[in-house]
């Protein structure tokens, strides 16, 4: 009778999970992604792409005080918030981890990251190279990505015809990016992102390792 009562409830489990398990996207247990890499990499347009080939995968939101650039949507791309609003997040202890980036605050707001890791699914943090050190200082078994670039004057192509930069944050985010760059043997993968259909493989192979 009591095998039986297990079995239901196995039964009832997979059937309330059954899309996360029948996902490549399923793990036993919490697991968080850090897809990090310098401004212009195609960090956003990789991740747009995994999502559509793993619908079930997860992708934190962040937290900004920078303006919205033309197309981004509030609570889609990002929360927009002010300064004092960040702040107030920081003093709250809100934040998973936080850094400025550029002259803007950037950060990634703790609930919805434990309520995944809660549900044993997967979740991507897309963030930049301070923040990324923070998450492995508090998650020392998260998994952490490092995207980088075929060559750096393709760095400085891609801000550019994004066309969403003023020279002064462009000139900022290139400073970073060498900075960045210097740091991509800390990460656990590092994936060059020349080719999209490579670079999404290389991206699948180091998540579903
Ligand atoms: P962008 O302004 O181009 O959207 O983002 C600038 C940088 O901030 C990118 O490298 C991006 O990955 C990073 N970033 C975005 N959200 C977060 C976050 O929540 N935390 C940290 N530390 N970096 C973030």
């Amino acid at each position: 009778m009591a095998g039986q009562g297990l079995k239901e409830r196995h039964e009832k489990r997979y059937e309330e999970r059954k899309d996360v398990y029948e996902s490549k996207s399923a793990v036993a247990s919490g697991e968080l992604i850090v897809l990090s890499g310098p401004s212009g990499v195609g960090k956003g347009t990789l991740l747009a792409h995994l999502r559509d080939r793993h619908p079930n995968l997860q992708v934190s939101i962040s937290v900004t005080t920078r303006q919205p650039r033309s197309g981004e949507v509030n609570g889609q791309h990002y929360y927009f918030v002010s300064t004092a609003a960040f702040e107030a997040m920081i003093e709250r202890g809100e934040l998973l981890e936080w850094a400025k980036f550029a002259g803007n605050y950037y950060g990634t707001p703790k609930g919805p990251i434990e309520a995944v890791i809660a549900s044993g699914q997967r979740i991507v943090l897309e963030i930049e190279l301070v923040g990324a050190r923070q998450i492995k200082e508090s998650f020392p078994e998260a998994k952490r990505i490092f995207v980088l670039p075929p060559d750096v004057a393709a760095l400085e192509t891609r801000i550019r015809s994004r066309g969403q930069d003023n020279e002064g944050a462009i000139a900022k985010r290139l400073a970073q990016s060498k900075v960045e760059l210097a740091a991509a043997d800390e990460f656990d993968f590092q994936i060059v992102n020349d080719s999209l259909e490579t670079a999404l493989a290389d991206l699948e192979a180091a998540l579903f390792s």
